[in-house]
């Protein structure tokens, strides 16, 4: 398997598209912060929003991220380096300015949806200031 966050996997496509349906508009697979390497799922730039879809397995989900019986502690250590990763790379972007929404794959993607729809509603609030750098 390579790399760990594949590109439109069917949660990250549903929540996506429950977004659309509410009228929100975002760049997806973005480095919110370009010298971060740190892509997230969706953006929402004038929001400084990330928004990640977290894959259960991936990202260790409290309910259903375990690790495989086989090789168990290659995979515990892999999958605690993820988890260290996942942080380090919220601490960065919030360090930055962001704001960032972790979606696990088994949410439900409407209400997951509505979620970012209230972050956008509540950090959008300077939308008609100018904004440089964009
Ligand atoms: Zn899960």
């Amino acid at each position: 398997m390579k790399g760990n966050r594949s590109r439109d996997t069917q949660p990250e496509v549903a929540v996506r598209s429950a977004a659309h349906r509410l009228g929100l508009r975002f760049r997806k697979h973005e480095r919110p912060v370009p010298d971060l390497r740190c892509t997230a799922d969706l953006v929402f730039r004038s929001a400084r929003l990330a928004v990640f879809v977290d894959g259960c397995f991936w990202h260790s989900c409290p309910d259903h991220g375990r690790p495989p019986r086989t090789n168990e502690s290659y995979w515990a250590a892999k999958l605690r380096r993820n988890i260290e990763r996942d942080r380090r790379n919220d601490e960065d972007l919030r360090a930055r300015g962001w704001n960032v929404l972790r979606i696990w794959e088994h949410d439900d993607p409407h209400h997951s949806a509505e979620r970012i729809a209230q972050l956008v509603r509540d950090h959008s609030c300077n939308e008609l200031a100018p904004r440089f750098g964009e």
